[in-house]
């Protein structure tokens, strides 16, 4: 019954109570620093009414803070509901009242109709003069977090995941990544998305390794880090990496600490794998999902230069499968959907059996809505999003891939694809595109480029020049809003 996440920061202060647990903003916490704190913390949400199954939100950039709440959560058995601060009011109004949250640890002020009965805006202060408390023992199965998705596609789904989904993710990534004990890594992208919670900060401790927090994402702050404390490991989305092979300091950073960059979340262009590969880095692609904790496939550094562009394999406790629409399995190199079975997958969504039912399969399956090419070795490409695709004069178009070639040219930065609407076609592509720091390109340059690398029926017939993307808060580039922008004269 004690297996849940509440009694790591106990378990982690027996066994390693001096080692570095926390560093953020030169701030240095240990083990049994971390354990004191959140068994203070734990005992005033207990004082203030926090009870088992409780939804217990937190809203705020990363901050050691954030770690305290959750663990102190779990501490109560408590659910935590970590929220997207870059949200609008109104968005993060809907979470919390989805979730049911009643406790909400935030530093911005909230409605006063939410049926918030707990609001802290100073831990510190909430949790002064408390003796700590022990845990309320928690199961592999009870629901440990609310974890909203990154609303790519639409709205954000409550996800739940069991404390065992996070433990089990964890050993996933524990069997393929060699962790160590003196582990720095880097937590670069927003907890409340799960790949830094549980691909970084969350296997970090379990070992007894050392987190050294940003509070968001900033590519200067990102070498500083790395420099100041011989970062070992990070992950980011493949935005955040093609940021710092584009920083006038990547020539000349000192990379010789890093063992292992991840990434995943987002498609991978293989120009960025090799610009990271020249410099001896290894680079490993993960595909996952908020709903599989998140890890279903990965590829290991000793593969990284064999199968680039690769997600990999599926992990070690679970299955992974690409399927037709009528789910039986594809053959290898037939693009189909991946299905997900296995002990990190979600029980389903917070209060919506609908979705839950649309999402999970009668005999467990986890329906991804995402796309992937098998092949005869066993390695996962990611293709693209079902949705995300388009059918051209009859043929089917993955943006993804077209942003890749698009990716190639030494002038773009960054680029997306979507289908619209076309009389002759059914659709063709339209293709945003950032043009690189003094780069200059027109619209007409991105056909011409392609012509010859993508067949005909893949070029985009239309061409932004845009100074961004819209982006969720991960990073990610939200195609919905690209649709249905207005159309310009084709190149
Ligand atoms: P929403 O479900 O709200 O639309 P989302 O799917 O982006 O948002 P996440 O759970 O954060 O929310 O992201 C999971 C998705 O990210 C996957 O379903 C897949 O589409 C994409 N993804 C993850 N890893 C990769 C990868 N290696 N290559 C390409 N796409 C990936
Ligand atoms: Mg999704």
């Amino acid at each position: 019954r004690d297996a849940g996440l509440g009694s790591w920061p106990r378990r982690r202060a027996a066994m390693s109570p001096d080692a570095v647990a926390l560093i953020f903003a030169g701030r240095r916490t240990t083990y049994a620093e971390l354990h004191e704190r959140t068994s203070r913390l734990a005992a005033a949400l207990r004082a203030a009414g926090i009870r088992d199954g409780d939804r217990v939100a937190y809203l705020g950039p990363n901050h050691p803070s954030f770690v305290e709440t959750m663990f102190a959560t779990w501490m109560l058995g408590a659910i935590f509901v970590p929220l997207n601060f870059r949200l609008t009011p109104p968005e993060i109004d809907y979470q919390l009242r989805h979730s049911g949250a009643v406790a909400l640890i935030s530093a911005a002020p909230h409605d006063a109709d939410l049926g918030i009965r707990v609001a802290v805006a100073d831990l510190e202060t909430f949790a002064a003069g408390r003796e700590p408390v022990e845990a309320t023992p928690a199961g592999l199965d009870d629901v440990a977090l609310i974890l909203y998705t990154s609303g790519t596609t639409g709205h954000p789904k409550g996800a739940m995941l069991t404390h065992g989904n996070l433990l089990w993710n964890c050993y996933n990534l524990l069997v393929c990544v060699d962790v160590a004990g003196d582990e720095m890594t880097l937590v670069s992208a927003p907890l409340f998305h799960v790949a830094a919670l549980n691909q970084c900060l969350l296997p970090t401790f379990l070992k007894g390794g050392t987190s050294v927090i940003m509070p968001g994402w900033d590519v200067d702050g990102c070498f500083d880090a790395i420099a100041e404390h011989r970062i070992t490991w990070m992950f980011g989305v493949s935005q955040m990496f093609a940021g710092l092979v584009r920083s006038p300091r990547w020539p000349d950073a000192d990379l010789t600490s890093v063992r292992c960059l991840m990434t995943g979340g987002a498609p991978v262009p293989e120009a960025l794998i090799r610009a990271y590969q020249e410099r001896g880095l290894a680079f490993c692609q993960g595909y996952g999902m908020t709903e599989t904790a998140p890890g279903a496939t990965f590829l290991e550094a000793r593969e990284s230069r064999a199968h680039i562009g690769s997600a990999g394999l599926p992990v070690f406790f679970t299955e992974v499968r690409v399927t037709r629409p009528d789910l039986t399995p594809a053959d290898p190199g037939e693009p189909g959907e991946v299905l997900v079975r296995g002990p990190n997958v979600t029980p389903g969504y917070w209060n919506d059996p609908a979705a839950t039912a649309a999402a999970l399969t009668g005999d467990g399956w986890f329906r991804s809505g995402d796309l992937a090419i098998v092949d005869e070795a066993g390695h996962f490409r990611i293709v693209d999003r079902t949705k995300d695709m388009y059918i051209s004069g009859g043929e089917n178009v993955y943006p993804a891939e077209v942003e890749a070639a698009i990716f190639e040219h030494p002038g773009v930065a960054e680029a997306a694809v979507v289908g619209v609407p076309d009389a002759t076609w059914g659709e063709v592509g339209r293709a945003f595109v950032v043009p690189a720091p003094g780069a200059s390109l027109t619209p007409g340059d991105i056909p011409e480029f392609l012509t010859g690398r993508l067949a005909r029926y893949k070029i985009p017939v239309y061409v932004d020049v845009v100074d961004d993307l819209p982006r969720t808060g991960s990073g990610k580039v939200r195609k919905g809003p690209l649709r249905t922008r207005l159309l310009p004269a084709p190149a």
